[in-house]
């Protein structure tokens, strides 16, 4: 072989040993206890390699838990990459969920004008019951004399004084927004020392107030902050790996504790032949002596709400489907009449009935995504990590290509793309 061509074999083992060993690290320990060590390529400096996999097709004896991607360890980096670049999406407002960071105040404070004066102040704390008075007491003790009623800097030790204001009622009787407390107030200038100050006293109103502040200025909005994952009255959780693991409680569906499925009325079984329709008695459940009532109530009020009782069950929309289910004012469900059936589980006819039904079913909850809500908050291109799952590999690969990032999520995510 002539030379040129053994140092590109040559470094093409080598970057192919340094992409498994980078991508064995990106492993969790757990996993990482199954594999063999991997020495370090004898190499200096490789730049730009993807982490290598290889997948292997074989029939598996593994557990339930188990599918194509988790047991080749595509989802591990899946969850990585979730954990590490992903957004949290609230499901009330669409917003993304952000924790300011106290660089994130100190930032905004020096978009202000320079010599801009800036007060810092939180909230007057609600999580002890105590009264106004000894709320107040508290503060002095703690070196704040100052608050900011109505827009108007006063001073504690008035407040305490005055006469007209009822220190012994709980603070939480008090309307949030009547006091704010002073946590520090500056000039904004460039100097270093006044900036590690702001930060400072950023970090200290963070503490104070278990972690939301305003910042004030005569000639700006008031502006809001808060660290904690909090958006829309929902406390989110963070993204971690841990987070987006359904072999583990903590980011298991509660429901189904991450199996995806559970024992339940299995619809196929309800609804065994979908090219007939619901007059033709599609609701297999519904045909016997005791079902006709229900099918009956359905039939005399479809036309109430427009329900297409001739057109065959797979034709339906998926609404029309979910009422037949859910059930409306006109009629009662299917799950209705199931529940009436565990109602009378002590009769041994509705046991069987029971029974002819039973199966398999996807969880409800995570709708057999088998991780807690919160997991699939986390999106990366509206697609939250469950939609992943199920997809071949093909998919998921070019899934992987069209993500699209900013500049900072792109520097954090090259390492793992
Ligand atoms: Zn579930």
């Amino acid at each position: 072989m002539f030379p040129a061509q053994v140092n590109l074999l040559l470094s093409l083992i080598r970057s192919y040993a340094e992409g498994q060993r980078r991508y064995v690290e990106s492993l969790s320990s757990y996993a990482r206890q199954f594999l063999d060590r991997m020495k370090k390529p004898e190499v200096n400096f490789i730049k730009g390699i993807c982490p290598a996999i290889a997948v292997e097709q074989k029939v598996s004896t593994s557990n339930a838990r188990s599918t194509v991607g988790s047991m080749t360890e595509v989802y591990d980096y899946l969850r990585l990459l979730y954990a590490r670049i992903g957004k949290t999406i609230s499901p009330i407002t669409g917003d993304i969920v952000k924790k300011h960071e106290v660089s994130e105040v100190v930032n905004y404070i020096y978009t202000l004008s320079p010599d801009s004066k800036v007060q810092l102040l939180i909230p007057l704390q609600y999580r002890h019951e105590r009264t106004v008075g000894q709320e107040l007491n508290l503060l002095l003790q703690k070196g704040y004399s100052r608050l900011l009623k109505k827009g108007e800097i006063i001073s504690i030790e008035d407040v305490l004084s005055d006469t007209s204001i009822d220190l012994s009622k709980s603070v939480v009787s008090h309307d949030k927004s009547d006091f704010r407390v002073l946590i520090d107030r500056f000039v904004v200038d460039d100097k270093e020392d006044n900036k590690k100050r702001i930060a400072d006293s950023v970090q200290i109103a963070f503490s104070e107030s278990e972690g939301e502040c305003f910042i004030f200025t005569p000639d700006a909005e008031e502006k809001y902050f808060n660290n904690r994952f909090e958006l829309d009255g929902i406390s989110f959780l963070e993204p971690t790996h841990q987070l987006f693991n359904f072999n583990n409680p903590y980011g298991a569906c509660p429901k189904c504790e991450g199996y995806g499925k559970m024992l339940g009325i299995d619809p196929d079984k309800v609804i065994p032949d979908e090219d007939l329709s619901i007059y033709q008695e599609a609701i297999a459940c519904w045909r016997g002596e005791k079902g006709k009532m229900w099918w009956n109530q359905l039939i005399m009020n479809a036309g109430k709400f427009d329900f297409p009782v001739h057109k065959a069950y797979k034709e339906l929309t998926d609404s029309q489907k979910e009422l037949l289910w859910k059930g409306n004012d006109y009629f009662d469900g299917i799950d209705a009449f199931f529940q009436e059936l565990e109602d009378g589980a002590y009769k041994i006819q509705n046991r069987v009935m029971l029974s002819r039904y039973r199966g398999k079913t996807v969880c409800n909850v995570c709708k057999g995504g088998r991780l807690r809500k919160e997991a699939i908050y986390v999106k990366i291109n509206d697609t939250d990590i469950t939609k992943l799952i199920h997809i071949p590999i093909d998919d998921l690969l070019s899934f992987i290509e069209s993500v699209k990032l900013s500049d900072y999520d792109q520097k954090i995510a090259e390492r793992i793309l």
